[in-house]
């Protein structure tokens, strides 16, 4: 197969109908008709071999997860997900491969209504970058700059549950079969919260997503905040599975890790209640870590400092 057999037997065939989209892909570029008058928002990821995945991985959580990390980047702005591209390099060319890709991908874009609209296909070492647009509500969205003293900290769902599924995939964990099932779904196709950012948009003063470690993504908040904050480590919201691992792990993996894909954002003390009514009707637990403050992050275990070793990933040091 050649590169326009491979876009047309897979990329073209997607099921995402969206009345938005006047030129797909076919054409030189994709022309898109946005709603009058409202802002975009725009974001990409790369994963490459080696850095964001191993060479052996399953394809179709390979195409789930370049999807879920920039669905979660608009979800943490507070965007609906609309367009998608997709750029591929491909070291060769295995239909199964690229089919099972295009499932994972499909699935989750099909879940999210986002129009796969153009891309570009290449030989060289794998990867896969797929870029985002997404279009925000009226009322605006969610920056990492608008935490408050005295907000409070909150973070959806569980945390460090990838960190773990990494540790399964290494062998390094000793965890029952389902908790292993739990921490390699977790890691390999993880939940964008889309429909919990959208919310969050009037209610949340600032908002991020734990892609890099909770540690240094709050840290990034605060940064562009200009703020500290005061956290209670006990107070991380753990799953059950992880919990069952605890004496082994310690609570490091849930603070330093990334890839949850859950959110972090703030919001003022006096919005508590609302908080509280949103989690039930996301069925999402939304756990409040602590408290925004003036100068530096301090980690709290008990009212003992807990050191943070990891400053989270970093491509170049
Ligand atoms: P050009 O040379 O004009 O950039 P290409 O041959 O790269 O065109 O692509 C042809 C069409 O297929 C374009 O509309 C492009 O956006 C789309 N396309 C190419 N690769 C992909 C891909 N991996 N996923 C989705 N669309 C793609
Ligand atoms: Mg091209």
């Amino acid at each position: 197969m050649n590169e326009f057999q491979i876009i047309e037997r897979y990329f073209m065939r997607q099921r995402v109908r969206r009345g938005d989209v006047r030129v797909g892909i076919g054409d030189d570029a994709a022309v898109l008709r946005p709603p009058p008058g409202r802002e975009l928002a725009v974001t990409t990821d790369v994963l490459v071999k080696g850095v964001h995945f191993p060479e052996d991985v399953a394809p179709a959580a390979l195409g789930h997860k370049a999807l879920a990390v920039n669905l979660s980047d608009l979800a943490a702005v507070g965007a609906a997900p609309a367009w998608a591209t997709l750029a591929l390099t491909l070291e060769t060319v295995d239909a199964a491969w690229l089919e099972a890709l295009c499932g994972g991908f499909f699935k989750l874009a099909e879940a999210f209504d986002v129009a796969l609209v153009g891309g570009d296909t290449t030989r060289g070492p794998l990867s896969i970058a797929v870029g985002l647009t997404g279009v925000l509500d009226p009322a605006g969205g969610l920056m990492r700059g608008g935490a408050r003293v005295g907000d409070r900290v909150y973070v959806s769902g569980t945390l460090g549950d990838a960190a773990l599924g990494l540790r399964a995939v290494q062998g390094q964990l000793t965890a029952g079969p389902s908790d292993q099932a739990f921490f390699l779904e977790r890691l390999h196709a993880p939940t964008p919260r889309v429909a919990l950012g959208r919310a969050l948009v009037g209610l949340a003063s600032a908002a991020i997503d734990v892609s890099d470690g909770l540690a240094a993504d709050l840290g990034h908040l605060c940064t562009a905040s200009s703020v500290g904050a005061r956290i209670d480590i006990a107070s991380l919201p753990l799953s059950a599975a992880y919990q069952r691992c605890l004496g082994a792990v310690g609570r490091e993996p849930a603070l330093t890790f990334g890839d949850d894909y859950e959110l972090c954002f703030t919001v003022p003390p006096e919005r508590d209640a609302e908080v509280a009514r949103l989690a039930a009707r996301l069925a999402l637990p939304l756990a409040c870590i602590g408290t925004i403050v003036p100068g530096d992050i301090q980690w709290l275990y008990n009212d003992q400092a807990f050191a943070v070793h990891d400053p989270g990933y970093r491509h170049f040091r």
